[in-house]
């Protein structure tokens, strides 16, 4: 049993768990991250992929940041696609189909052998709190363990309950136990906690299955993966890459299944509390909400090298077994499915991030910081992103530094975080890139240039890392620097519209630096770099200035006890949403949904007042 006082606990071993114990470390604070199954860290409760539109935007921005999530995707893939290649690279979205088993058995691997991070199995069941502060957990073993700073990533387990059809079992996912540490968040902590809901598909054994008359989609770029980095440390590997997915189209008869059936749908029935996400819904929604839909397309995607089970992407339902079974094998290819997973649906509690700030820090607790789905967001690498930053600032915590913010004009993750905390939560909130509103300048191809030296000023990115950034990124400036210079060249590049050419551009040949070939991850990325430099030139130039703009705002600091109560001239519901929200700046105060611009200015007045007092005093 481990005696001593860590400087940060982490609890759970999921996406953010593992990122926040990883940075945690990383930084050098003594960490320890406690998980209720060892052998289930990291699992992909849901589809076996990582990335996807804005998510591979996060995965790249994780990488810049040091984090793991993009050299395990790399390692375990089995399939790479660039998503929306056929639109503007602002949403060109990396994603790979992972093997679920090899990604988590390398993750945990990868944090077995971090130093400073030590990772053991047992269920923390309540926080002790001595004279207001938190100072240490209990665990189901009835061990106290003790230290400075605790970072909460408990996903989809707190008073987690599954739904098939009107049977409902206790359950943090199908085949794991539910955590109990609501109580302790609730009644030793006093945050609230409100109650979501999501759902997953079944699984097919692929020998049941036939393919024979199902569109194919192979992996499309060979070279590509997500880390900017060397992955090649990375162990286990995929024995096999470049598995296939296939498509699928349900039929009339799924959803005649489904309407016959739907008084057997716990949502439907009213038995569950938990708001699920409209952007993802159950197929039993989708049949009833979009009834002039005869059919719909839906995925089969593999879930490892060495298991012969299928994810069947898009019919996500909390259906009955039995009704499960007659919806599959009414599907072309899939009559004589056989499952080894029933789709179910899953209720869990989360805590209200209004309770957070933008370090991800509880204004309840200084030294507690919340990551991952108990924020109420939803998905392996909006977790993982958060689980980087808390724990980062849960290291700086208990080593006396304050807390950072990644700011919403630098990265996904700050734009995440910045919604979360300043905006209402009313149902899983997951990335998009329209949530963005610097969408050209924060693309998954430049997270390096956005966030290494961030990374590596607050000690996230190794030196050698950071000599493999500094290098790379003065190639890509003195070759875009180059072909500004002859605008020839520069006219050539604006030409291909956005798009990388399918063979190398003969007139480059003098400019392009020998060493490296137009095929590779890094040639490609040279070349696409300055082909978007030279299309969106103008447009990036705009956005570069608007964000200098925003970012005057930012740079006005509000403190956390700013007396909103007294300020004479905003209206109550305003008063009440900034006291509630507590915005760290200006830019976060305008951006919560009813303050007007008058009411800014009141603050600015008053913040400026505030500064000038404090100078005339010192
Ligand atoms: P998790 O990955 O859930 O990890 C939580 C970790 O905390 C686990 O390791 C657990 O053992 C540990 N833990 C919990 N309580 C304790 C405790 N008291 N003590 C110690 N350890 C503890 N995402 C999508 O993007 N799309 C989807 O369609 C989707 N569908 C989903 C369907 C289901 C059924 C489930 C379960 C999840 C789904 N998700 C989906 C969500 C996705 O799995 C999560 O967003 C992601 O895993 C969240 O990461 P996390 O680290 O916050 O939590």
């Amino acid at each position: 049993m481990p005696t001593k006082i860590y400087d940060v606990i982490v609890i759970g071993g999921g996406h953010a768990g593992t990122e926040a114990a990883l940075a945690s470390a990383r930084v050098g604070a003594s960490t320890l991250m406690l998980t209720i199954n060892m052998d289930h860290i990291a699992q992909m409760s849901c589809n076996p992929c990582i990335g996807g539109v804005a998510k591979g935007h996060v995965v790249r921005e994780i990488d810049a940041l040091g984090g793991a999530m993009g050299r395990v995707a790399d390692a375990s893939a089995i399939q790479f696609r660039m998503l929306n290649r056929s639109k503007g690279p602002a949403v060109w979205s990396p994603r790979a189909q992972c093997d679920k088993f090899v990604y988590q058995h390398a993750v945990k691997y990868f944090c077995e052998r971090q130093s400073n991070l030590d990772v053991m199995q047992s269920a923390v069941t309540r926080f002790l709190v001595e004279n207001g502060a938190i100072i240490g957990v209990e665990t189901e073993l009835h061990q106290t363990i003790y230290a400075k700073a605790f970072v909460v990533c408990t996903g989809t387990f707190l008073n987690g309950k599954l739904h098939y059809g009107l049977l409902n079992l206790p359950g943090g996912r199908a085949g794991d136990a539910w955590s109990v540490l609501s109580e302790s968040l609730r009644e030793d902590l006093h945050l609230r906690l409100g109650r979501l809901k999501t759902g997953t598909p079944p699984r097919l054994l692929a020998k049941s299955i036939d393919f024979s008359n199902m569109p194919k989609q192979s992996s499309e770029r060979l070279s590509e993966q997500f880390s900017f980095f060397d992955s090649s440390m990375i162990s286990p590997k995929a024995e096999r890459r470049h598995l296939p997915c296939y498509d699928v189209h349900s039929t009339l008869e799924t959803a005649e299944i489904v309407r016959k059936n739907i008084d057997k749908a716990p949502m439907y029935q009213g038995k569950i509390e938990g708001i699920g996400a409209r952007y993802c819904p159950s197929f039993e929604d989708k049949v009833i909400r979009f009834p002039h839909h005869e059919t719909h397309l839906l995925h089969l995607e593999p879930e490892g090298a060495c298991t012969d089970e299928y994810y069947i992407n898009g019919i996500s339902t909390s259906l009955p077994p039995e009704v499960q079974e007659e919806m599959v094998h009414s599907i072309p290819g899939l009559e004589q499915a056989v499952f080894t997973r029933y789709a179910y649906a899953i209720e869990y509690d989360f805590v209200f991030p209004d309770q957070i700030y933008r370090t991800l820090q509880t204004k309840a607790h200084a030294n507690l910081f919340l990551a991952g789905q108990i924020n109420g967001t939803s998905g392996y690498e909006e977790a993982a992103g958060q689980g980087l930053l808390a724990g980062l600032n849960a290291a700086r915590f208990s080593s006396h530094k304050v807390p950072v913010e990644i700011p919403r004009n630098l990265s996904y993750i700050g734009v995440m975080v910045d919604d979360l905390v300043t905006k209402e939560i009313i149902e899983p909130y997951r990335l998009f890139t329209s949530r963005a509103e610097h969408r050209l300048w924060l693309r998954q191809d430049n997270t390096d240039l956005r966030l290494c030296d961030f990374a590596h000023e607050h000690g996230l990115l190794s030196d050698a890392d950071y000599a493999v950034f500094t290098a790379r990124r003065a190639r890509l400036e003195s070759f875009e620097k180059m072909l500004r210079e002859v605008p020839k060249l520069w006219n050539l590049l604006k030409s291909f519209a956005g798009r990388i050419p399918e063979t190398f551009p003969l007139e480059l040949n003098d400019a392009w630096p020998m060493d490296v070939a137009f095929d590779s991850p890094e040639g490609q990325r040279l070349l696409s770099h300055a082909i978007i430099s030279a299309h969106y030139d103008a447009y990036l130039k705009r956005e570069e200035a608007h964000i200098r703009k925003l970012q005057q705002m930012e740079n006005w600091k509000i403190p956390v006890d700013f007396d909103y109560a007294n300020l004479k001239g905003l209206k109550n519901e305003s008063r009440q949403k900034l006291m509630k929200v507590a915005p760290t700046t200006l830019a976060q105060a305008s951006r919560i949904d009813g303050v007007t611009p008058p009411e800014l200015s009141l603050i600015q007045i008053h913040l400026d007042r505030q500064k000038r007092a404090g100078h005339s005093e010192s």
